[in-house]
Formats: C-alpha cells, structure tokens, sequence
C-alpha cells in the first residue's frame, strides 16, 4: 500500500538522521552502542550503517571501543572528506580555525585584523585567508562555514544588517564566495554558530540552553528540545537592542538607550575610560605619566 511505503520510507530516512546526530555528537560509537542509543534491533542498525557507509556518509573502523565482550568495531565520520574552514567574521577582524569533516581543528586558530570600509574589501579578506589554507592543503576541498554579527539569512547566506560595519545594504556572502571559491559556504549569526558548536561538540547532551555573546554588542541563541529557536524573521535572540533605558544614551541603531549602550564589551570600555579621567587623582595608583 501506497501509505504504508510513505511511512516505512518516513521512519527509515527519520532513524538514519538520528544514527548520524549520535555520531557527529559522540564522534565514534559502535553498533551496540547505536542499538541501544536508538532504541532499534541490531539488524535494523546494521542495515542503515551498510547504507550509510556505501554512500560514503560513514566509516567503519575495526579497531574496538572497549574490550569486554565480542565487538565490531566502530563507525565515524570518514576522515578523509572535505576540510572546512570556520570563521568568526566582523569587519574589523576575522578568527579562523581549520577543521577536518570529524570536527577536529588541523593547524592553528588565527586572528587576523582586517579593514574593510566595504563589503568587497570584507569578501576579499575571507578569500585571502580561504586561499592561504588551500595552498598548504593542495588537492584538499576546504568548504567554509562563517559565523556573522548582526542579522542573517541562513537559507539564502545573505548579511541582512552588520551593525559594526560601515555599509547598511544586504550582501550576498554565500553566493558571491561560492561564485568566487567554488566550494560549499553556509553563513549564519555567530551567536547562533556559537550555539550549534555547543550543541554539537559538548559530549554532556544538553536539549535546552541558551548562549549569551557579550562583545562589541549583545546576542544571543536558544537552543529548545535540541533545536535552534529561530524566531520570526530569525530574529529570536536579538536581545541587544530591547530598550533598557529610555533617557539613555543614543544607540547605533537610532533608538536611546538599549542593553547594549549599557552592557556590551563596548559599551563597558567606555565607561571605565570615562570613570579613570573623572575619578580623583591618587598619586600613588596614578598610571599616568
Ligand atoms: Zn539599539
């Protein structure tokens, strides 16, 4: 029957997406393990890893995880697939960190300072770095996922608003850098790229949390039942613009008195700047010459 197909098909697409969330989670785990995670029959697991692993999505190593009982080894992420190159990107700078398709860092993480009064320039700086890495990885793919401040599209890889910078238009970043690189590039908030990291590279299984970024603003992400929460328009966590203050002071975004001319890491700077000029001088504590 044609409902019973569409249901058989439903459930097996729906426990290989669960047989693969536990293995980028746990990066390695063996059949038994996958049963009892899953709650599925060994034969069921075994015959989904068998897909999986001929279609290239898994590995099966020999080598065993403990060394009680009879055992099979286990199954990851095949290591020799695409590198992807991580970036925290703001007009001023840009962190980066290389990682291999099991998500461990290769090489150093970088900060690199960057002066883009344009999104061109901005676009220019993230290929600089893209193809330095290409150059000590030839033959290698090396995909790029950027994490971005201010508002983003995800779907369509496109900066809505980047309050730091000095342009106020949209930019295309995934289609104008996959036009440029030719490789696979997927743009979101960085708070949100700071919430999927949590998600997925802390071992302890957390389903609810939030993140909260202090920096040259405020952000924040919800992850709920495992999920990111993402809001109308992808504007869930947009927290540092809520007004704080109304006879506050005047915030980049044009209103008065947001959390973040209160709180952010900018913000703070600037009141311990004003604080040491105004404060009575001590002789002593003084450090100015
Ligand atoms: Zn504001």
């Amino acid at each position: 029957m044609q409902i019973a197909g569409l249901n058989n098909q439903t459930v097996r697409q729906h426990n290989r997406r669960a047989i693969m969330a536990l293995i980028w989670r746990y990066k390695r785990l063996s059949k038994s393990q996958l049963a009892t995670h899953t709650g599925l029959s060994i034969p069921a697991v075994s015959k989904i890893l068998d897909e999986l692993v001929s279609e290239g999505k898994l590995s099966h190593s020999s080598e065993n995880l403990s060394s009680r009982g009879m055992n099979s080894g286990h199954y990851q992420i095949p290591n020799d697939g695409p590198l992807i190159l991580c970036m925290n990107v703001t007009p001023t700078s840009i962190e980066s960190q290389l990682i291999d398709a099991q998500m461990t860092p290769v090489g150093d993480f970088r900060h690199t300072q960057v002066n883009a009064p344009t999104p061109e320039a901005l676009l220019t700086a993230i290929e600089d770095l893209w193809r330095q890495q290409q150059k000590n990885c030839p033959g290698r793919i090396i995909n790029l996922a950027l994490g971005v401040h201010g508002q983003v599209d995800p779907d369509t890889g496109v900066s809505q608003t980047m309050p730091q910078a000095p342009w106020k238009k949209p930019v295309e970043i995934k289609y104008l850098l996959e036009e440029r690189l030719r490789v696979s590039v997927r743009v979101d908030n960085d708070c949100i790229m700071l919430a999927l990291a949590e998600k997925w590279q802390n071992g302890s299984n957390r389903q609810d949390f939030c993140i909260v970024n202090v920096d040259y603003g405020i952000g924040s992400s919800f992850v709920i039942n495992g999920q990111i929460y993402r809001g109308m328009l992808n504007g869930s966590g947009q927290i540092g613009h809520t007004i704080f203050d109304r006879d506050g002071i005047a915030c980049d975004c044009g209103r008065y008195g947001c959390l973040e001319t209160v709180a952010s890491l900018s913000a703070l700077k600037k009141q311990a700047r004003v604080w040491l000029k105004s404060r009575p001088t001590t002789p002593d504590l003084d450090p100015r010459p």
